[in-house]
């Protein structure tokens, strides 16, 4: 399981509540009566961090796709394709 700290985005306060979802992504609100309920989407904000694009970097890699290329399919950074690069190598 996963514990993700939800914040709201503008006040910084956690007392946020689920708020369905739209496009696919999971949506809150916030609790805060000083932020007007102002509804937010709960995201990764780092792609790299997806078990599935680590997957993809390696098997792009395989594919003999450079890193920058990599990078930009898969929307990350390149520095996040050669972390995971030189992690498939030390293994
Ligand atoms: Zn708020």
């Amino acid at each position: 399981m996963v514990a993700v700290a939800l914040k709201c985005p503008f006040c910084g306060s956690e007392d946020v509540r689920p708020y369905g979802t739209s496009n696919g992504k999971k949506r809150y609100a916030c609790n805060n009566p000083a932020c007007s309920h102002k509804t937010f989407y709960a995201e990764y904000t780092y792609n790299g961090c997806k078990p599935n694009v680590k997957k993809d970097i390696i098997k792009w890699a395989a594919d003999g796709a450079g890193i920058r290329a990599t990078a930009r399919e898969l929307g990350v950074s390149p520095d996040t394709v050669i972390k995971e690069l030189k992690k498939k190598k030390s293994r």
